[in-house]
């Protein structure tokens, strides 16, 4: 293993290990939590070297970028692809093609578009709405209040499965607002749990955040800098 790989291997277990204890916390078990290892901006042999070590679920924000390592990790056929990023119109045909989850859902058009565009021989795409929790005008996401409508319109959709929902909370809030925030986001998603068996999925928390939105019922954490360090881009 070269040292950058050990030095993956490392942070995964440091990972793992803080999510068990936040699970613990809860009295959930750290199977309850899935960790979605973001890979962004990272190059293949991180992947690669994450794979190595029994990571299995990882997430990419840009479509033409996460395409080509898809395509460069063909022979790891039990990974699963999740796509995290802003939607374009004019992307959603690769992102159909290719991933298995899409987390960042906020419009009936991009719904309508990738249900249309899923090819027939793949099974479903699970799908997250993403809600704007902090209402900044600079983030993606519905208010917490359209949730139910879109989650109405995706549900009609053959060819996508709607799983839960997914947040970006603000950057440097106080742990009071994030509480806030996170305690609010947890409600609507039991709320939508409630009216549908299938969702099962609160992705919530980054490498900074990840015990605290543990604590408000996260079911996966997406998780970047803490595995594979700081990013340029
Ligand atoms: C980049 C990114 C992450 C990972 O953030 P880190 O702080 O590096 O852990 C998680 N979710 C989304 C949507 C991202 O864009």
């Amino acid at each position: 293993m070269t040292t950058h790989a050990k030095s993956i291997a490392t942070h995964l277990t440091q990972v793992r290990q803080q999510i068990a204890e936040a699970a613990a916390r809860t009295n959930r078990t750290p199977e309850s939590i899935a960790l979605l290892a973001v890979s962004k901006t990272k190059p293949v042999s991180d992947i690669r070297a994450a794979y190595e070590y029994g990571q299995r679920l990882f997430g990419e924000n840009y479509v033409q970028e996460g395409v080509e390592k898809i395509q460069q990790c063909q022979d790891l056929p039990d990974i699963q692809w999740h796509f995290i990023g802003p939607i374009q119109s004019n992307k959603t045909k690769d992102i159909a093609a290719h991933f298995a989850w899409v987390h960042s859902i906020d419009r009936e058009k991009i719904a309508r578009r990738l249900n249309d565009q899923r090819p027939s021989h793949m099974d479903p795409l699970q799908i997250l709405i993403q809600v704007n929790i902090d209402d900044e005008a600079s983030k993606a996401g519905v208010s917490l209040q359209d949730v139910p409508q879109l989650a109405e319109f995706i549900a009609d959709c053959p060819n996508l499965r709607l799983r839960g929902l997914m947040a970006i909370p603000q950057a440097n809030s106080s742990e009071e607002e994030q509480i806030k925030s996170f305690s609010a986001l947890e409600a609507a998603f039991l709320e939508l749990q409630q009216g549908d068996p299938n969702v099962d999925t609160l992705s919530l928390g980054m490498s900074n955040d990840l015990s605290l939105a543990i604590r408000f019922g996260s079911t996966m954490v997406r998780v970047g800098t803490a595995i594979f360090g700081t990013r340029e881009r």
